[in-house]
């Protein structure tokens, strides 16, 4: 079992330490129970899941998972100047011992949602079956600019107008599709920028997101294919840059049913989700079958103080991860 105590700036407190919390209060719950489990039962608290001063993100269980060395991540040095190692020997969490680095039988990871689905359908327990898969670009439109008054419409290479068609043409695309396929343009911003003149460029960000690693990569084809198209019918030039890519993750189909099960028999009503945040769930399913448990946060806020969960959604997570972990630890 396992997740984070590490957060953002303004967090909220539930984020991570829910999950390492419940996962002591298990190993608490089985000792006092007499149970004698088959194999080793732990809870891990990895560092720098949020990555806000060291990316990446997820850094503890990338290098659990052998993605990254302990060498390189204690080197990795802040936008402050400052490197992760010397940070946690000021602090005194700078452990003596050399990780084991064993491959867990299994992991679980129970986490708050950060999103509406489970309040807003009314269910308290969410089997996360994935985590969608993300790819971010930048893209820069470069037209002319020109006068706004005297500029014919028909002669205009507008880089404004050509970028408002890339964001009307992901929505459209995304919710005509029938798919979990997410597109977001998050950020915009013309040169000159001045309201009487026609934009020369227009640079923004495409973030798209997608569970299937075959559609995501179709997304990405289909969004190449319309900025190809637009330079040649508005006369523009368009440029791209990747920003990051991640490759969605598949979580393990015996855990996730273990989930639904543990909450049919508790009377609790479950629901297959996708996780459309990234957590250390995926980085250790690289090694071990892993998968993991969501509850319900109230009006879907995560990294703000007001995040909340009821005292009775926490309660029973926890005893589906109790209930998950005493399944796995005894076979
Ligand atoms: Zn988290």
């Amino acid at each position: 079992m396992g997740s984070h105590l590490d957060t953002v700036i303004d967090a909220g407190i539930y984020d991570g330490c829910y999950g390492v919390l419940s996962g002591l209060e298990v190993i608490e719950t089985l000792k006092s129970a007499g149970f004698v489990p088959a194999r080793a039962v732990a809870v891990a608290t990895f560092t720098n899941e949020e990555g806000v001063r060291y990316a990446p993100d997820m850094m503890g269980s990338l290098v659990y998972a052998g993605g990254l060395s302990v060498e390189e991540a204690l080197a990795t040095v802040s936008t402050d100047g400052s490197i992760l190692g010397r940070e946690l020997q000021r602090i005194g969490y700078d452990g003596s011992e050399k990780p084991g680095f064993r491959k867990p039988h299994a992991y679980i990871e129970l986490h708050i949602e950060q999103g509406p689905v489970l309040e807003r359908e009314g269910v308290p327990i969410g089997a996360v079956q994935n985590v969608q898969g993300i790819s971010w670009q930048r893209v820069i439109i470069e037209g002319d600019a020109n006068h706004a008054g005297t500029t014919p419409m028909s002669m205009r290479r507008d880089a404004g107008h050509a970028a408002a068609r890339v964001v009307a043409f992901l929505r459209d695309r995304a919710r005509n599709s029938n798919t979990p396929t997410v597109a977001t343009v998050g950020c915009m911003s013309f040169e000159p920028n001045v309201i009487n003149v026609i934009p020369s460029r227009a640079t923004f960000t495409v973030d798209l997101r997608d569970p299937d690693e075959q559609r995501l990569q179709a997304e990405e084809r289909a969004i190449a294919a319309y900025l190809n198209e637009l330079a040649t019918a508005e006369g523009v030039t368009i440029s791209v840059e990747r920003l990051a890519r991640f490759e969605p993750v598949t979580f393990d189909e015996t855990i996730v049913h273990l989930v639904e099960e543990a909450a049919s028999k508790r009377g609790l009503a479950s629901k297959r989700m996708t996780s459309g945040a990234g957590h250390d769930a995926q980085m250790i399913a690289r090694i071990a079958p892993s998968a993991m448990v969501f509850v319900p946060s109230i009006g879907g806020i995560s990294h703000s103080p007001r995040e909340y969960t009821p005292d009775a959604d926490l309660v029973s997570g926890a005893n589906i991860l109790l209930d998950v972990v005493t399944r796995l630890a005894a076979r």
